[in-house]
């Protein structure tokens, strides 16, 4: 079903990196990860992943700003940006889209629906991209 696709990862909570890994890893995607928006950006443009989760909170600059400098780079916009955020805050879910973000998975993460949440957004991609 899926050809080893890439998944960049970018949390800085070690705990949450290793969880969202694994489910990744378990379902068969390559996993690449990220702990700051400065590695973030250099592994999206170099590996070039099929999909990017991200966390908001994040130390220096926040998921919303890396968000918005992936989508300003021609060589990383065309990447689908899930936000990863603790906060199931009214509100959220609008600044991450404004921010240039597909969707939204809050934590703490929900193993049973996750692969399956990620899959939607890689294919809802690829359908967009025809
Ligand atoms: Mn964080």
């Amino acid at each position: 079903m899926n050809d080893r696709r890439k998944v960049l990862v970018v949390e800085d909570n070690e705990l949450n990196l290793e969880l969202v890994t694994d489910l990744l890893e378990a379902h068969g995607y390559g996993v690449l990860q990220a702990r700051n928006g400065n590695e973030a950006l250099e592994l999206a443009s170099r590996e070039q992943p099929d999909l990017i989760l991200m966390d908001i909170q994040l130390p220096e600059m926040d998921g919303l700003e890396v968000t918005r400098l992936l989508k300003q780079n021609a060589d990383t916009r065309h990447i689908a940006v899930v936000a990863l955020t603790a906060h199931a805050m009214r509100g959220d879910e609008g600044r991450a889209r404004r921010a240039g973000c597909s969707g939204y998975i809050t934590k703490p993460i929900d193993t049973r629906g996750f692969a399956r949440a990620v899959e939607n957004y890689i294919e809802g991609e690829a359908g967009q991209e025809g």
